[in-house]
């Protein structure tokens, strides 16, 4: 049917562009702490430390001792599509967690968003607060590094507001974006603070690890994972036509009745991906009845020209040039894993 009146095009304001780009990238407050965590590793931050209140909805703050964000830079840092992390020639290959350019701006389209940085060695901090048209920029006290202050997450959208969870869940999400990132970076310390009503309660803490990228990896799954994982779980070691699979596998009497305990990463980036998820599925597939779900903590590293990252905004899901290849390297390396094992454990008993 034809409408009455002829429709007219015209272009979106700026505003209602970051607000839209928003409602991808960002969900939950879970997402907004990820967007945040993500930014303070790529800027080389040995120390990050995120505040919540009330499950991330009035408060997100986090603070890292990273490279800052010169003045001339912070407002550009809050508009759309500027990013220091790519150039935009090779879209495949990419080393940062970041490199679309629309965190920021997102988050400043859907809450009170405050950005306090200051380039290491370099003369005084600066401010930055993002919402309407202008970004000011004035002095601030902080001594190096950047702090990003995230105020009354979603509400500029309220429809997003009615489908968060309990302040309980968002925390209990927020908390599970941090571990995650923290068993990616095995050399940075992370905290993780709840100021709900004014009283900070710590939730998590992880000092850096030193050593070989090996050692730290392991120390740091202990670290997030505690002892009862660890004495649970095999390693896992495996590599096929360069794609290189390595880290845990519980044994299938550690199973879970929910999948809360799969944490996957490919190429140092926590994933949720379906590929990833149904290979570890597929691997226990013999030992585990269909209600239980593996644990298991498996970093897949390959050439980055094979996969993909740039599939969803929230760089949740990844794209493998070839699947069969990666499925194939998860079900035997575990499977292998898992009959030794078993093969030790039944030796040993019988000895
Ligand atoms: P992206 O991470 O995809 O580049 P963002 O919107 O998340 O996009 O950030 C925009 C830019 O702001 C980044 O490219 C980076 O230069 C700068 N930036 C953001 N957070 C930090 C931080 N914590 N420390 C230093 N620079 C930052
Ligand atoms: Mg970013």
């Amino acid at each position: 049917k034809i409408p009455d009146h002829r429709p007219v095009i015209r272009q979106l304001d700026e505003a209602a562009i970051n607000r839209i780009a928003a409602g991808e990238v960002v969900e939950r407050p879970a997402s907004a702490v990820k967007e945040l965590v993500e930014n303070a590793v790529d800027a080389g931050a040995t120390r990050i430390e995120v505040v919540v209140a009330d499950g991330g909805r009035s408060l997100i703050r986090v603070t890292d001792d990273g490279c800052g964000i010169a003045e001339p830079d912070l407002p550009l840092a809050l508009s759309r599509h500027a990013t220091s992390k790519i150039d935009g020639t090779d879209l495949l290959n990419i080393h940062s967690f970041g490199f679309r350019g629309e965190a920021l701006p997102s988050l400043g389209a859907v809450g009170r968003l405050t950005i306090t940085s200051r380039v290491p060695g370099e003369g005084a901090a600066m401010i930055a607060v993002a919402g309407g048209r202008a970004d000011p920029v004035r002095p601030a006290a902080l001594n190096a590094g950047t702090v990003v202050e995230l105020r009354d997450l979603f509400y500029a959208t309220p429809a997003r507001l009615k489908f968060l969870r309990t302040d309980r869940a968002e925390a209990q999400a927020v908390t599970d974006v941090v571990k995650r990132l923290a068993m990616a970076e095995p050399f940075v310390a992370f905290s993780l603070r709840d100021e709900t009503s004014g009283q900070s309660r710590e939730v998590f803490r992880v000092s850096s690890e030193t050593g070989d990228l090996f050692g730290a990896l392991h120390g740091r799954l202990r670290a997030v994972l505690g002892r009862e994982f660890s004495e649970n779980a095999v390693p896992v070691d495996a590599i096929r036509e360069g794609v290189h699979l390595t880290g845990y596998a519980a044994l299938p009497t550690y199973s879970r009745g929910a999948a809360v305990s799969q944490y996957l990463f490919v190429n140092g980036r926590p994933v949720r991906d379906k590929l990833l998820i149904g290979a570890l599925r597929g691997a226990y597939h013999d030992f585990l009845s269909r209600d239980r779900h593996p644990a298991a903590a498996l970093f897949v590293d390959l050439d980055p020209h094979l996969v993909d990252v740039n599939v969803h905004p929230a760089k949740s899901e990844v794209r493998f040039r070839d699947p069969g290849l990666v499925r194939g390297l998860i079900v035997s390396g575990l499977r292998h894993a898992l009959a030794e094992a078993g093969h030790r454990a039944s030796t040993t008993v019988g000895t």
